[in-house]
């Protein structure tokens, strides 16, 4: 059953190994608590009440926790003969393709450095710092890594932890879009980077965040534009906010799209940039003849 099974060895739990690859502790409880089962499958359950007893915490959104976990490793959901109502889960090893995956995943110190100075050691989310704030900065990469985004220090950024597993979570949250992320990642202009995510998340609110991201625009660019810009082309967004603790969350909802311009949104917005600034020019001309005529009616 096991023969496919990768020879590389699984790192011990709590090994610098497995810290370097998963970093919520949390999260690696639950690779714990599956690595000392061994063959033996758990079911959801147990695998919560037994992480609940090394952590101490009884809600952990187990779900999220595993799809970290299969980031590198092997933990299927199978069906056991001797329980077939329940699915159960065992770690079977990595997956095929970790090894690149650990290897993308090192950035080289040079990297890790200048990024921390480019940002003169603040989060880029928060602007926390260490000194002042006593925060923990861990380099975060802009466009993940699972959406083709690379090591390169344009793609690096510092951020504090919080913000960092606030990111994570934010991405395992919408796992389910990444293909849509990274579609609308690959396109060439920024309205229409945004505009296709928004389609194909079509009915969903889309977080501000994931806007900003396809929208790849330096110093984080102004989505809020960017969507006023395809408001102007006829689309309905609506916008909607939710506080969560200290964060305000911003929402996108795609209520009505329209087909793209001929020669590009790009070319569309500046026209329509071009005919809004001709309007007002007019309407300021036409009252200064009208100005005018009242003077000359004197
Ligand atoms: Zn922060």
């Amino acid at each position: 059953m096991t023969s496919d099974a990768a020879p590389r060895p699984l790192p011990l739990p709590d090994s610098p190994e497995l810290v370097s690859l998963i970093s919520e502790a949390e999260t690696r409880a639950v690779y714990r608590v599956l690595y000392e089962a061994g063959e033996t499958p758990l079911t959801m359950a147990e695998v919560r009440e037994r992480v609940a007893v090394l952590t101490g915490k009884a809600n952990l959104q187990l779900d999220r926790r595993l799809r970290s976990l299969r980031t590198y490793f092997r933990v299927p959901a199978e069906r056991n003969p001797g329980r077939p109502q329940r699915f159960t889960y065992a770690l079977r090893g990595w997956q095929p393709d970790a090894d690149q995956r650990t290897a993308r995943k090192s950035i080289r110190a040079s990297d890790r450095a200048l990024t921390f100075h480019t940002y003169g050691n603040r989060c880029a989310a928060c602007g926390r710092t260490p000194k002042d704030d006593h925060v923990k900065l861990v380099i975060d990469h802009k466009v993940p890594l699972e959406l083709g985004g690379t090591n390169d220090p344009e793609n690096l950024q510092p951020l504090c932890e919080e913000d960092n597993h606030a990111k994570q979570a934010l991405f395992a949250d919408h796992e389910e879009n990444s293909e849509a992320l990274r579609n609308s990642l690959g396109l060439p202009d920024v309205h229409l980077r945004i505009g296709e995510l928004l389609k194909a998340m079509a009915g969903q609110d889309v977080p501000r965040e994931l806007i900003a991201l396809v929208a790849r625009e330096e110093n984080h660019g102004d989505p809020t534009k960017r969507l006023r810009e395809l408001r102007a082309l006829g689309w309905k967004i609506r916008n909607s906010k939710r506080k969560e603790g200290r964060r305000s969350l911003s929402f996108y909802r795609l209520e009505r799209s329209e087909p793209w311009p001929p020669g590009g949104p790009k070319s569309a917005i500046a026209a329509l940039e071009r005919a809004r600034k001709r309007a007002r020019r007019m309407k300021v001309e036409e009252a200064e003849r009208s100005a005018g005529t009242a003077e000359e009616g004197v």
